[in-house]
């Protein structure tokens, strides 16, 4: 059987990682036919656009891709093309695993945290009023209006917009994932002392959402106090559930626990659509020389394998990748103490090595 995938290699470092993936996946044996579409930059210069239909009606008909980042065009209408794709897809959960491997960058062991980040609302709504506008000056009449606040009459205005079925339907993927991974815990953070109505809603629906999951620890923090625990003992933590904003953040810094952006995957899913790429960006400056580390991909891959059932050849890829790392030779120049390291190798070697363990 043949699986039908769509393929975004993406912009800057995207095909390099892509190809160097696309070789790992393919040397499980799994029959996969790519279906290659182009977004961001490349699309942009082809069709005018950056996102264009057909590649949203790949995604619809493949209900799997893998893809690179994508570079949000300065000049295009867009926030952020990876913000548009979650939002047009409704792809509404962000699963960003977090595992230390023997022989990462790390200064921490035994980390192994799944972060679940909400996709779809909270602060990256997009919707925002520049300050001295006419629409400002409404919003600030409204609030005058109703709350009787005094707001800067210079405001600008981003607004953080919580509701409870988004909330609802994140923190239930959370669960269900800790129920089929054999995880222990989750932990819904928020910052509802504060926010009261936005994180406010987020938390409790957590807590009605947790009694149906009797069978997993649950827990509630709020995101300033989970930082510092993060950071003292990453290793009590397990999956995490989060709003938009505090997602975002706070998946970056588990990246930062396991020793940086090229080992950190991710996927963004809906409920028959999922995306499966690696936290970080297109990195331009490095684009085009063979340096940076294939590896974040790779396991975005290994996720995807999960996904679509490839239990086994998702666990090798990963073991594979993980002896990779142990060993240390054939790494790339961010897993090294010293960046500027000689013995560095370049992506496609990365990939090179990985499938000779695969067949070892
Ligand atoms: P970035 O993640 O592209 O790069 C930041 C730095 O992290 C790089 O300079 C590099 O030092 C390091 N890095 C990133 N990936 C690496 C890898 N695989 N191996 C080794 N080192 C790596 O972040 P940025 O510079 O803020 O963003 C560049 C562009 O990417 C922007 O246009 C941004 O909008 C976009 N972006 C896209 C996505 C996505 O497609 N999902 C995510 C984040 C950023």
């Amino acid at each position: 059987m043949a699986y039908t995938i769509t393929l975004i290699p993406g912009d800057g470092i995207g095909p390099e990682v892509t190809e160097a993936t696309v070789r790992v996946l393919e040397a499980t044996g799994i029959n996969f036919h790519w279906d290659l579409a182009f977004a961001g930059d490349r699309a942009q210069d082809k069709y005018g656009t950056p996102l264009p239909d057909y590649l949203f009606d790949s995604i619809r008909k493949n209900k799997v891709t893998l893809k690179g980042p994508i570079t949000t065009p300065i000049a295009s209408g867009f926030r952020s093309v990876n913000v548009a794709l979650r939002k047009e897809l409704d792809l509404y959960v962000c699963l960003r695993p977090c595992k230390t491997y023997p022989g990462a960058p790390s200064i921490y062991k035994d980390v192994d945290i799944v972060v679940v980040r909400e996709n779809t609302e909270d602060l990256y709504m997009g919707i925002e009023y520049r300050g001295e506008t006419p629409a400002a000056a409404r919003l600030l009449r409204l609030i005058a209006e109703e709350s009787g606040d005094r707001v800067k009459a210079d405001s600008s205005f981003s607004i953080k917009a919580i509701s409870r079925s988004a909330s609802r339907r994140v923190v239930k993927f959370a669960f269900e994932y800790a129920r089929q991974n054999g995880r222990r815990k989750v932990t819904a953070v928020h910052k509802a002392n504060i926010l009261k109505f936005t994180d406010g809603l987020f938390l409790t629906t957590a807590v009605e959402v947790a009694r149906d999951y009797p069978d997993i620890e649950f827990e509630t923090t709020i995101v300033d106090s989970l930082c510092m625990q993060l950071v003292r003992f990453p290793q009590r933590h397990d999956v995490l559930v989060l709003p938009n904003l505090y997602g975002d953040i706070v998946s970056e810094l588990c990246a930062g626990l396991i020793g940086g952006l090229g080992l950190a995957p991710g996927a963004n899913i809906g409920d028959d659509i999922a995306i499966f790429e690696p936290t970080h960006g297109s990195a331009p400056k490095y684009a085009g020389q063979n340096k940076v580390n294939p590896m974040a991909m790779m396991l975005s891959g290994v996720l995807m394998l999960r996904h679509i059932g490839e239990k086994g050849a998702a666990d090798r890829v990963e073991s594979a990748v993980a002896q990779a790392i142990a060993e240390g030779n054939a790494v790339t120049y961010d897993m090294k103490p010293d960046r500027n390291d000689p013995t560095a190798v370049g992506t496609s070697q990365v990939a090179d090595a990985v499938i000779k363990k695969m067949k070892e």
